[in-house]
Protein backbone atom coordinates (compact mmCIF):
# COMPACT_ATOMS: atom_id res chain seq x y z
CA UNK A 1 0.00 0.00 0.00
CA UNK A 2 1.32 3.57 -0.88
CA UNK A 3 1.53 5.57 2.14
CA UNK A 4 0.86 8.74 1.33
CA UNK A 5 2.95 11.30 2.78
CA UNK A 6 1.95 14.28 4.03
CA UNK A 7 4.30 17.86 3.96
CA UNK A 8 4.84 18.70 7.15
CA UNK A 9 6.05 22.24 7.94
CA UNK A 10 7.04 24.01 11.53
CA UNK A 11 5.13 26.61 12.42
CA UNK A 12 6.88 30.14 13.46
CA UNK A 13 5.25 31.06 16.65
CA UNK A 14 5.30 27.84 18.52
CA UNK A 15 7.61 25.96 16.49
CA UNK A 16 5.42 22.71 16.47
CA UNK A 17 5.40 20.33 13.19
CA UNK A 18 1.91 20.26 11.56
CA UNK A 19 0.86 19.18 8.40
CA UNK A 20 1.15 22.17 5.78
CA UNK A 21 -2.27 22.05 5.44
CA UNK A 22 -3.45 23.33 8.74
CA UNK A 23 -1.05 26.27 8.98
CA UNK A 24 -1.47 29.42 7.36
CA UNK A 25 1.27 30.35 4.85
CA UNK A 26 3.15 33.62 4.88
CA UNK A 27 5.22 34.82 1.95
CA UNK A 28 7.77 36.52 0.98
CA UNK A 29 6.40 39.10 -2.47
CA UNK A 30 9.30 39.68 -5.38
CA UNK A 31 9.45 43.25 -3.90
CA UNK A 32 10.21 41.58 -0.37
CA UNK A 33 7.51 42.18 1.24
CA UNK A 34 5.19 40.25 3.57
CA UNK A 35 2.00 39.14 2.57
CA UNK A 36 -0.85 36.74 4.00
CA UNK A 37 -0.93 33.67 1.33
CA UNK A 38 -4.67 32.52 2.31
CA UNK A 39 -4.23 30.41 -0.96
CA UNK A 40 -0.75 28.57 0.21
CA UNK A 41 0.06 29.07 -3.99
CA UNK A 42 1.63 32.25 -3.91
CA UNK A 43 5.36 31.88 -5.11
CA UNK A 44 8.09 33.24 -3.33
CA UNK A 45 9.57 31.88 0.19
CA UNK A 46 7.21 31.01 2.54
CA UNK A 47 6.53 30.66 6.30
CA UNK A 48 4.14 28.97 8.43
CA UNK A 49 2.29 29.88 11.39
CA UNK A 50 -0.73 27.52 13.33
CA UNK A 51 -4.24 29.79 12.59
CA UNK A 52 -3.94 30.46 16.44
CA UNK A 53 -3.77 34.02 17.62
CA UNK A 54 -0.68 32.75 20.34
CA UNK A 55 1.10 31.59 17.98
CA UNK A 56 1.10 35.17 15.85
CA UNK A 57 1.32 36.72 19.11
CA UNK A 58 4.46 34.47 19.63
CA UNK A 59 5.85 35.24 15.96
CA UNK A 60 5.58 38.94 16.12
CA UNK A 61 7.25 39.15 19.06
CA UNK A 62 10.19 36.73 18.53
CA UNK A 63 10.33 38.77 14.80
CA UNK A 64 10.12 35.40 13.33
CA UNK A 65 8.51 36.44 10.29
CA UNK A 66 11.29 38.55 8.98
CA UNK A 67 13.70 35.85 10.37
CA UNK A 68 11.94 33.46 8.38
CA UNK A 69 11.35 34.57 5.45
CA UNK A 70 14.93 37.24 5.14
CA UNK A 71 13.39 40.31 4.72
CA UNK A 72 14.58 43.57 7.14
CA UNK A 73 12.59 44.00 9.73
CA UNK A 74 9.91 46.18 9.50
CA UNK A 75 7.21 47.03 12.36
CA UNK A 76 4.87 48.68 9.85
CA UNK A 77 4.75 45.65 7.80
CA UNK A 78 4.85 42.98 10.77
CA UNK A 79 1.70 45.16 11.83
CA UNK A 80 -0.19 44.94 8.38
CA UNK A 81 0.68 41.21 8.76
CA UNK A 82 -0.76 41.09 11.87
CA UNK A 83 -3.70 42.66 11.25
CA UNK A 84 -4.93 40.94 8.26
CA UNK A 85 -4.30 37.56 9.95
CA UNK A 86 -6.29 38.54 13.24
CA UNK A 87 -8.90 39.20 10.80
CA UNK A 88 -8.87 36.00 9.47
CA UNK A 89 -8.75 34.64 12.59
CA UNK A 90 -12.32 36.15 13.40
CA UNK A 91 -13.55 35.56 10.15
CA UNK A 92 -13.70 31.60 10.95
CA UNK A 93 -15.38 31.01 13.80
CA UNK A 94 -15.07 27.64 15.57
CA UNK A 95 -11.41 26.86 14.81
CA UNK A 96 -10.50 26.88 18.60
ZN1 LIG B 1 1.94 27.29 16.33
Amino acid sequence: MAKKKVPLRTCIGCGEVKPKRELLRIVRTPTREIDFDPTGRASGRGAYMCPKKDCLDLAVRKKRFSAALEVPESEKKIEKLAVALSEHFSSKTGTR
